[in-house]
């Protein structure tokens, strides 16, 4: 895991270096796809994503190593075409497993995060599960298991597979020629990403895209069909945490008050969107019909709401490079507090953007259960040992008491305006 943190700290700036770019473009072309609160809780979506990978939080119930024990038939000697072997195989597993989790109601869950966004840019790229809590992803890697394929290959590509997907989340980049034929490209991934009836849960492929070719889930970017992104039910927060479990309890919801045991058990196995009927007429949820219609989630900011959503997300990312650069010199402990820190500023000031009183309190009250760590007597030696630490620390929790009762007249509207 520390080779990961290590790795991080390369990838995250230079995903910060790419989204700024891409702003910057928007800016100079006068075609801007950012957005200030959608950007920084696309930002902030990634940084819960690798806590939950750094902490090793879920439980593997399939593992590769497992499998290609127990089913290998051959074995290959290392070599080019046994990685691009293994590339290939990892692909295939992505599509299927991809393909699943549009699919089926519970696996939705898993994925929504990403499709979260109204805008389509390389920060929404960034926006990954932290609900995919049960590991069987394997399960997906039997070619590669039957085939031998050594698991520090797999290791080695799977990053690579995943960050080769950055790049095609963008809307300045047009259709691409015959590399459309053999590459997911920005047109091909627009389309997965836009909720038109033409569109939805096409294109799911994430590199190669012969697997929707061959599969029978391909469509091309139409000229008369502009992209509109999302989902079918907006998530209406900008807080990460939030949206990795909106869906889940509304499943647990429909559960809970569907009157058949039968409507009950299989409803979390039903296609995606499927409610019992008594339920759904109970307590009805409106999806989007006409996406032509729709009002981007859209709360209004003044400048104070912005300059603070900006404090939080600068400390947000301090955070994180102390983190990352001293993750190996960290006890469990330390990592676990670090963890609390990020998730909770995260949880705070995004719902304090989405402009909800209870996040007022949550904020109070986190800055003040951290100012009284810092300043209880069992913490003393920390102001010895390391007074820069405990001193920022501390500063921090001030700041965020003062921006939040600077905010406490005028949290943000919730009122939804068209952008
Ligand atoms: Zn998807
Ligand atoms: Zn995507």
């Amino acid at each position: 895991m520390e080779t990961y943190a290590n790795i991080l700290l390369i990838a995250i700036p230079s995903f910060m270096v790419l989204v700024l770019i891409e702003i910057l473009y928007g800016i100079w072309k006068k075609k801007q796809t950012y957005t200030l609160m959608d950007t920084i809780s696309s930002l902030s979506s990634g940084t819960t994503n690798l806590l939950k990978d750094l902490l090793g939080i879920g439980i593997i119930i399939i593992s590769y190593p497992f499998l290609r024990d127990q089913l290998a038939l051959i074995s290959m000697e290392e070599s080019v075409l046994l990685y691009f072997i293994a590339f290939i195989c990892i692909d295939f597993a992505s599509y299927w497993n991809h393909r699943l989790n549009h699919s089926i109601n519970v696996f939705w869950n898993r994925h929504v995060v990403h499709h979260s966004s109204e805008e389509f840019n390389l920060a929404c790229a960034l926006r990954q599960s932290i609900s995919s809590l049960i590991g069987f992803g394997a399960l997906f890697l039997l070619p590669a298991a039957f085939l031998g394929v050594p698991h520090k290959i797999i290791t080695i590509l799977a990053p690579l597979h995943l960050f080769g997907q950055f790049w095609y989340h963008t809307r300045h980049i047009g259709k691409l020629g015959w590399i459309e034929y053999i590459l997911v490209t920005p047109s091909q991934h627009r389309v997965h990403h836009a909720i038109n009836p033409a569109y939805v849960d096409k294109n799911l492929s994430a590199i190669f895209c012969i697997w929707d070719r061959l599969f029978g889930t391909f469509q091309e970017e139409l000229d008369d069909v502009p992209c509109v992104y999302g989902t079918l039910k907006p998530v209406q927060t900008w807080n990460p945490i939030l949206i990795n479990f909106q869906h889940l309890w509304g499943l647990t919801q429909d559960a809970w008050y569907a009157k058949n045991w039968g409507d009950k058990l299989k409803l979390w196995f039903m296609p995606t969107g499927w409610r019992p009927a008594d339920v759904a007429k109970r307590f009805p949820k409106e999806t989007i019909a006409n996406v032509y219609a729709l009002e981007k989630y859209a709360p209004v900011y003044t400048l104070k709401h912005k300059l603070t959503a900006i404090f939080h997300f600068v400390c947000l990312n301090a955070f994180i490079y102390i983190f990352l650069s001293s993750f190996g010199s960290l006890n469990l402990f330390s990592q676990m507090a670090f963890a609390v820190l990020i998730f909770t500023t995260i949880f705070g000031f995004t719902s304090l953007m989405d402009g909800h009183r209870w996040a007022f309190v949550f904020e109070i009250v986190r800055s003040l259960i951290g100012l009284c760590i810092f300043f209880h007597p069992t913490q003393a030696s920390i102001w010895t040992t390391d007074v820069v630490f405990a001193g920022a620390s501390t500063l921090y929790f001030v700041l965020t008491l003062v921006a939040t009762l600077w905010m406490a007249q005028s949290l943000p509207q919730r009122s939804l305006i068209a952008s």
